[in-house]
C-alpha cells in the first residue's frame, strides 16, 4: 500500500521544473505490524533513506513496492449459463500492477461455454504476463448443477 507525499521542487527556470527528491511513505503488508516506511528517492529516482522497516522481509517489499508492485488479480468471467453467469478465477502469480487494468479488459472478453473445475487454465499468459487465468471453483456446464 504507498501514499505519495509531498515532493519537493526546485523551480529552475520559468518554464523548466526539476525534481530534486521525493518521499513515499509505503505501508508493508507483510505481517500484521503494518510498519509505516518512509523512502526518500534522489532525482534518479534511487532510494536514498528508507526508515520504518522493522524487518529486511519488510525492507525488500518495498523495495519492490517501488520499483514493481506486484498483485494477485482476482476477478469472473462469464459464462453462457443464465443459473451461473460469473465464473471466479484468479491470476496464477502476482503480475504488475500496471497490467491489472488490461488483464480485467481481456478478462471482461471471456466466455465459458465448456465444463471447468477449480484450478483448471481458462486464459493462458493473460497480456503477456506470464500468468494464467485459473478457475477457483467448479462450474458443470451449461444445465447442470452449478
Ligand atoms: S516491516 Fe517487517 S515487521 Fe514491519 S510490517 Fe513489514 S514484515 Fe512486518
Amino acid at each position: 500500500m504507498r501514499e505519495r507525499s509531498k515532493s519537493l521542487w526546485l523551480i529552475a527556470s520559468s518554464r523548466e521544473v526539476i525534481k530534486v527528491s521525493r518521499r513515499e511513505i509505503v505501508i508493508c503488508i507483510g505481517c500484521p505490524m503494518g510498519c509505516r516506511v518512509t523512502v526518500t528517492l534522489g532525482k534518479d529516482g534511487s532510494v536514498t533513506t528508507l526508515k520504518g522497516a522493522e524487518c529486511r522481509q519488510g525492507q525488500k517489499y518495498v523495495l519492490n513496492e517501488l520499483k514493481n508492485p506486484l498483485r494477485t488479480l482476482t476477478a469472473t468471467v462469464r459464462t453462457v449459463d443464465e443459473d451461473f453467469p460469473l465464473l471466479p478465477v484468479r491470476s496464477s502469480r502476482p503480475v504488475p500492477k500496471t497490467l491489472l487494468q488490461p488483464i480485467m479488459r481481456e478478462t471482461a472478453r471471456i466466455r465459458i461455454k465448456t465444463p471447468v473445475q477449480a484450478g483448471d487454465v481458462v486464459a493462458r499468459n493473460v497480456q503477456g504476463s506470464k500468468a494464467d487465468l485459473l478457475a477457483t471453483t467448479d462450474w458443470s456446464g451449461p444445465g447442470g448443477e452449478g
